[in-house]
């Protein structure tokens, strides 16, 4: 890949990738959505509910994880704005090689924007019944979840640091494999976007459940939400709407709590 072709990818795509910080990690992302779906991978958001999304120009924004999937090591991000952001370009078929060229985009150990060039050294390369991209490209932390892309300025990949012991070697999750887990995910948080996370196992639940439809863990934040729902009287403990001024059982003034 010339360099002039280098530079006209990462202008293509330079809008579309993120870096995602929680409290523990810093790990990179790409938009999969206008409305602002961030992918990463799962050990990037680990147990985090909430994120900061960082752009290309250093404008951040909060950021809620809406889904993860620890098997596969995708987590899905929605950022908090109203806003129409640029989404990635997305392979939908597979047509790359063994000695394609390739980049990886990331945030290399904290370092901003840092394209690498490298090659396909192998596909299919099976790791804990998954299927990689084997690449010559190193992935660092901070690498980790940002996008393997080939010389159109197309995502193949999405690069992981998890399985990658072997220093020179690089790892990447084919796009063509999770496009279904993508669209679907995309298509389920539309349909309902106040439906809730959990964190303990990455599913997103109905909008009221107080507990986990798959593990049982408790949704913190629905519980939080149902508390808020109520103002509890101080004076004879009768739960009133949050928005009632008055009690509606003893007339104690509510506001005055
Ligand atoms: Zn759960
Ligand atoms: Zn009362």
């Amino acid at each position: 890949m010339k360099s002039a072709t280098i530079s006209k990818i990462i202008k293509k795509i330079k809008e579309s990738i993120v870096v995602v910080k929680t409290d523990k990690n810093i790990g990179t992302g790409f938009i999969a959505d206008k409305i602002g779906i961030v992918i990463t991978n799962a050990h990037v958001v680990e147990d985090s509910t909430e994120c900061e999304i960082q752009m290309f120009d250093n404008t951040s924004y909060s950021a809620k994880v809406i889904e993860s999937n620890f098997d596969m090591d995708i987590a899905f991000i929605k950022i908090i704005s109203n806003r129409v952001f640029k989404k990635a370009s997305i392979l939908k078929r597979k047509d790359y090689n063994v000695g394609d060229e390739v980049l990886a985009y990331g945030n290399p150990l904290g370092f901003e924007n840092t394209v690498t060039k490298g090659i396909i050294s192998a596909l299919d390369r099976e790791i804990g019944g998954i299927k990689y991209i084997q690449t010559d490209v190193p992935i660092n932390p901070g690498n980790s979840g940002g996008p393997l892309i080939d010389n159109r300025g197309r995502i193949i990949g999405i690069n992981t640091l998890k399985i990658a012991d072997a220093s020179g070697i690089g790892f990447a999750i084919p796009i063509i494999d999770i496009l279904p887990l993508i669209n679907l995910t995309i298509k389920k948080y539309k349909l309902a976007p106040d439906s809730v996370y959990c964190n303990v196992c990455g599913f997103r639940n109905d909008s009221n459940s107080l507990w986990c439809e798959k593990c049982g863990a408790k949704l913190l934040e629905n519980v939080e939400k149902v508390k808020k729902k109520y103002k509890k009287c101080s004076e004879c403990g009768e739960k009133n709407p949050a928005d009632a001024k008055w009690c509606k059982k003893c007339g104690h003034n509510l506001d005055l709590e």
